[in-house]
């Protein structure tokens, strides 16, 4: 595919970068393999929008894939980073940051009694899986095909997001052994769980799914499918680990668990809750927690866990996120999922949007699309052109048929608006596309 517009700032750092880091990225979503093109290097971002190295202006819908729920740099976030910033940076000790973060993430998800922090989503999902497996003292782990919980060995196997786009099964350098405790069964589907604890009664240590999947493009839990997974772990005497890395302070002020109810035995969080540092979370149950290293035997560690400067921009982010923030950016999320359908209807492309609260994203069929084989049955040729013509005209989406959009509170009428300019043509585009 051809692109009639050129980015030549970006394709010089491009160039740059992939001499000296493979293809070029620290993380390989960001690469446009699955769409083309160059990845954009941006410089700023002011509310929803971003600015490239070239110097052009897009409406962002990736938001660093969740983290920015205010939009960039909100004042709040950026004085309180600035506060703590002035008194250092690391201190390789306890501190208030640390124990404030901790409490507002008690006070506003209940089944979190107490919580550790870390410093990503990988890192946490990985501490919850070795602190189930050291709480039940067995080695099994159930995950679901199209859920990603970062890129932990044994939860590399059927994983979503990267391995979505780029239709990677599994990785190499994960060995049989790790990985031969993973199993891998597909999602919303309660009858395999079942089946699954039936062949492995007493071996299994978690379930662990994410609350309401994002990574496979937006595919929510069927219902009482989270409520089934509760009960079906209960009753052998497995935890059930609800990863809300990305749904966490994003689908409304309690996560997933706000919406849903249903009470994990662990949770894992990330994205919104570091204010666009790396801080991450995990936490649960206290007899649970209360296995983990220096209270427990399970270790677990980290240089820069609770660093001060990343709980400072997590803390003044939460607290400006009220009900009044949450009503917002539902609003915003309404209004733009009903612009992009209208589109694609006026164009006659076959899609769903696809939603989960304020996250959401389209699947170019109009099947439905309940797990990750009904999500790779989509057009996903037809993204490649939507994304391209989308960016030509000045908006962000993220590079794959295989991710959530995000939006912020700072998505006002202003940028809308240039979304909805951009649709029209970029609708004509899928509709046009050809495999
Ligand atoms: N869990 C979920 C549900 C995620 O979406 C992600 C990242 O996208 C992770 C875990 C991993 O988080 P991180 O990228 O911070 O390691």
């Amino acid at each position: 595919m051809a692109y009639s517009y050129e980015a030549p700032v970006s394709q010089s750092l491009f160039d740059r970068a992939s001499v000296v880091t493979p293809g070029g990225v620290n993380s390989p979503v960001r690469a446009f393999r699955a769409v083309g093109g160059t990845p954009r290097f941006m410089v700023s971002g002011t509310g929803p929008y971003l600015t490239d190295a070239d110097g052009r202006e897009y409406v962002d819908l990736v938001c660093s894939w969740g983290p920015m729920i205010l939009g960039h740099s909100h004042p709040e976030v950026i004085a309180a980073v600035q506060e703590a910033v002035s008194r250092g940076t690391s201190f390789g000790t306890p501190g208030e940051g640390e124990v404030a973060l901790a409490e507002e993430i008690v006070a506003r998800i209940e089944p979190v009694e107490q919580v550790r922090l870390v410093s990503s989503g990988t890192e946490a999902t990985m501490s919850a899986i070795r602190l189930a497996r050291g709480f039940t003292g067995r080695a099994k782990v159930v995950k679901f095909a199209g859920c990603y919980h970062g890129h932990v060995d044994a939860l590399l196997a059927a994983a979503g997001s990267g391995l979505a786009t780029f239709g990677l099964p599994d990785t190499p350098g994960v060995t049989g052994a790790t990985a031969g405790d993973t199993v891998v069964l597909p999602y919303n589907d309660l009858e395999a769980v079942r089946a699954a604890f039936a062949a492995h009664p007493g071996e299994i240590a978690c379930v662990i799914t994410e609350a309401s999947p994002g990574n496979m493009g937006v595919v929510p839990p069927a219902d009482g499918f989270n409520a089934g997974l509760k009960e079906l772990c209960a009753a052998d005497g497995a935890l059930y680990i609800s990863d809300e890395v990305m749904t966490g302070f994003r689908t409304s002020k309690a996560g997933w668990y706000g919406i849903d109810g249903v009470r994990p035995d662990l949770m894992t969080f990330g994205k919104v809750m570091g204010g666009g540092f790396p801080a991450a979370a995990f936490g649960g149950r206290a007899d649970v927690m209360a296995h983990l290293a220096p209270a427990g035997p399970v270790y677990q560690a980290g240089t820069l866990s609770g660093n001060p400067v990343a709980t400072a921009a997590g803390l003044a982010q939460l607290r400006l996120l009220d009900d009044a923030a949450y009503a917002k950016i539902d609003a915003v999320s309404a209004e733009l999922r009903s612009l992009v359908g209208d589109a694609f209807t006026k164009e006659g492309v076959a899609h769903t949007v696809s939603s989960a609260s304020n996250m959401f994203s389209v699947f170019f069929t109009d099947q439905p699309v309940r797990n990750y084989d009904d999500a790779k049955k989509q057009e996903a040729f037809r993204f490649t052109a939507f994304f391209h013509s989308m960016l030509e005209q000045g908006v962000y989406l993220p590079p794959s048929a295989f991710e959530s959009w995000f939006v912020s509170t700072a998505h006002d009428e202003r940028a809308v608006e240039r979304i909805a300019a951009a649709l029209p043509a970029a609708a004509r585009a899928a509709s046009e596309a050809t495999a």
